[in-house]
């Protein structure tokens, strides 16, 4: 059976994890959490990263530091992971679900401004397979409403933004725009803090004096350990957010490595396209839709097949034959636990995407002649 994911190794994760533990400092925010908290700082120019124990943490601190009031409204897409959406709601906010584009299933920049309401606290753009949302229409919205941005970058390591306002060549990594950003390392990620990790991204200087605060379960020991205080103590609210530092040795690896991991990705993304663009040119399916102003990290590739009766027929078809494909999200405002409190909008893309999208296996230690395989009992399927 070819898997749809498998955690890839760089090979000195082992001897970092060693590393961690000879030196005697397992708690969190060591020699480790500080070296890949700086590099994401100089690599991608954020103002601030703490690395955090998954994503979901991230988001968390996140919704804690927009301070929500009860009654306030979020802005989140429907088609997302469930962590989107329950950071901000367990913060007693109002969460109003957004529907898909056409094109791909990021949020309708287009149409986000009429949800906007007095109440309207924050939006949080999802950049769905690391490919990124329409964030010069989104920053206008919320700069003209007075919202604050949390970009869930989950999927979006490595990948950039072309803005249409600025300079039009530069490239803008994503989780520099919004306030706030956050990140997954969990092991179907492109790169894994050791399965389950994430970072949170400090881009507004307000905010960063807070966010040590919360990590560090609401008290100012990161001050005091820079001398900044001269005792520390309980000073906010909190949690206790930072990893081990034997995640952060794993992270380590793994970080040192994401060109070489990001280059076999795009690779393996790119053949996909190569040899599927004539089935969707015959329109049996579509195929990833990568924006002019975004770009591709590869972190998923999946195809949009015509109605879910194909897509539960093509996913038999691949599992019969040995390969593991696998739809994603069932859209949030009609899941069980939200369904009752959703306003009873319809979404109808999100819904689309839910029924139709197919994710095909694409992880590193998948080979060439794999995705050739996999891509000929395709052909095979449709002839
Ligand atoms: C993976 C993911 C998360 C959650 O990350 P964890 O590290 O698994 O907690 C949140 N949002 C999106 C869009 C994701 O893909």
């Amino acid at each position: 059976m070819i898997n749809f994911n498998q955690p890839h190794l760089t090979g000195k994760e082992a001897h970092y994890m060693y590393e961690a533990v000879f030196a005697g400092k397992l708690s969190g925010n060591g020699k480790f959490t500080k070296a890949c908290q700086s590099w994401f700082e100089q690599r991608y120019g954020f103002r601030k990263c703490l690395l955090t124990t998954s994503g979901t943490d991230a988001l968390e601190m996140c919704a804690m530091l927009c301070d929500l009031k009860p009654g306030d409204e979020v802005i989140v897409p429907s088609y997302t992971f469930v962590s989107t959406a329950l950071a901000f709601l367990r913060e007693g906010a109002k969460v109003v679900f957004a529907d898909s584009m056409t094109r791909n299933p990021n949020i309708d920049a287009e149409t986000l401004e009429t949800l906007v309401t007095p109440r309207t606290k924050v939006i949080v753009p999802v950049h769905y397979a690391g490919v990124a949302c329409d964030m010069d229409a989104i920053m206008a919205v919320a700069k003209k409403h007075n919202l604050l941005v949390v970009e869930d970058a989950a999927q979006a390591i490595d990948s950039y933004y072309k803005s249409q306002s600025s300079n039009p060549k530069s490239q803008i990594p994503l989780g520099s725009i919004g306030h706030l950003a956050a990140f997954s390392f969990h092991e179907t990620k492109n790169i894994t803090a050791g399965g389950e990790g994430g970072l949170l991204v400090v881009n507004d200087e307000r905010f960063v004096r807070r966010a040590e605060i919360i990590w560090e379960k609401g008290t100012n020991r990161a001050e005091f350990f820079r001398g900044e205080v001269n005792k520390y103590g309980w000073v906010d609210m909190g949690s206790s957010f930072l990893p081990s530092e034997v995640n952060a040795a794993f992270l380590w690896a793994q970080v040192e490595n994401i060109d070489d991991i990001q280059t076999k990705r795009k690779a393996l993304w790119n053949r996909y396209r190569e040899r599927l663009t004539p089935l969707a040119e015959q329109g049996r399916f579509t195929l990833p839709d990568i924006p002019g102003y975004a770009t591709n990290n590869a972190h998923m590739f999946y195809l949009v097949l015509p109605n879910l009766e194909a897509r539960t027929a093509f996913i038999k078809y691949l599992k019969d034959h040995g390969v593991c494909a696998v739809f994603h999200y069932l859209s949030l405002h009609s899941s069980e636990y939200y369904k009752s409190r959703h306003d009873g909008r319809a979404l109808p893309q999100c819904d689309r995407f839910a029924d139709c999208l197919v994710r095909l296996p694409l992880f590193y230690d998948l080979s060439l002649d794999t995705v050739d395989e996999i891509c000929d009992l395709i052909s095979t399927y449709y002839q």
